[in-house]
């Protein structure tokens, strides 16, 4: 069992409303690593859009803490604040209250050590082959020379199972491929948290399925930190070691959920359906208090 995995299941995270008061924290401006031992601390989190007309408030008031080699899972409905999340980690979105921490430094600006992956297939420009458009990041940002650029592209186009497409345009690949393409050219830049956004929700089932797997056994490999946003339970509950749920539109944390034992064995089995249900529970429960 990884580290990471160990801290979750220690800290008894198994479905427990997220009422636990605050973890004691280092002083983050000094940039030393927290009490927490979190890589990513995202501390009470309120996320707003504002036009000229209007404020719309994506996140209220979210928290929670990503260690090191965690799968991390943002659930929840449609339209709750994922995507925004996501980009307030990757910093292209300042938050209005709380912080967001990576090794106790505050983010407030995108940079190399958080690459995001979206859902759609033309993430990749076209007029690159797929070697190029893995190198380009790592030359763009400085992080590499030519040569070593070129065999760290092909040292993660090997990994996703691409070291034979380097010199195809991306058009020549289907969807999926495209999706392993996007990984990874983020995976080269070793960022520090890998960022998804709901990845394989455009593809069909049974790719989506043989990807979820590949990531999983990609993430055995390499154990880099994700940060994945889905609002499918059984990918959540699958590509996961640990889930936030959130409530709808704002996004709040409802509950935190430790999926860490579940894999693609795992599907249709009994402890996988009756958390799955509990998933549900949850949600539909936050609608009725809602509502009523
Ligand atoms: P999710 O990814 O969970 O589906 P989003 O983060 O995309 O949700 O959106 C959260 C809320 O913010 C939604 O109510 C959405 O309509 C709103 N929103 C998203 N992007 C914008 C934008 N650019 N301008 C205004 N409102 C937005
Ligand atoms: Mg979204």
């Amino acid at each position: 069992m990884s580290s990471a995995s160990a801290l979750a299941l220690r800290r008894g995270v198994s479905g427990s409303p997220l009422r636990d008061p605050a973890p004691v924290r280092a002083d983050a401006d000094a940039g030393v690593a927290t009490g927490t031992g979190a890589l990513l601390q995202v501390d009470g989190v309120s996320l707003e859009y504002r036009t000229a007309q209007r404020v719309v408030r994506a996140t209220h008031q979210v928290s929670f803490d990503v260690f090191e080699a965690d799968r991390f899972v943002l659930l929840g409905p449609s339209g709750c604040g994922k995507s925004t999340l996501l980009k307030a980690v990757a910093g292209f979105i300042p938050p209005v209250d709380g912080e967001i921490r990576l090794d106790g430094r505050r983010i407030v600006q995108p940079g190399p050590d958080r690459i995001v992956v979206f859902q759609e297939f033309d993430q990749l420009p076209p007029w690159k082959t797929v070697r190029q458009n893995v190198m380009f990041p790592l030359r763009a940002s400085g992080v590499l020379g030519r040569k070593e650029a070129e065999e760290r592209a092909l040292h993660y186009l090997d990994k996703v199972g691409l070291a034979r497409f380097a010199d195809v345009h991306p058009h020549q690949l289907s969807g999926g491929m495209k999706q392993r393409v996007a990984i990874a050219r983020a995976l080269a830049m070793q960022p520090r948290v890998l960022l998804m956004d709901e990845p394989f929700a455009a593809l069909d089932a049974l790719t989506r399925r043989r990807m979820q797997e590949e990531l999983l056994a990609l993430w055995e490999e390499v154990r880099f930190t994700l940060l994945f946003v889905t609002h499918s339970i059984e990918e959540a509950l699958l590509v996961g070691n640990r889930i936030a749920l959130l409530s709808p539109h704002p996004g709040r944390m409802r509950a935190e959920i430790n999926s860490h034992g579940f894999d693609q064995h795992s599907l249709g089995g009994e402890a996988f359906q009756a958390t799955a249900q509990r998933i549900q529970r949850l949600l539909f429960e936050e609608e009725q208090v809602a509502s009523s």
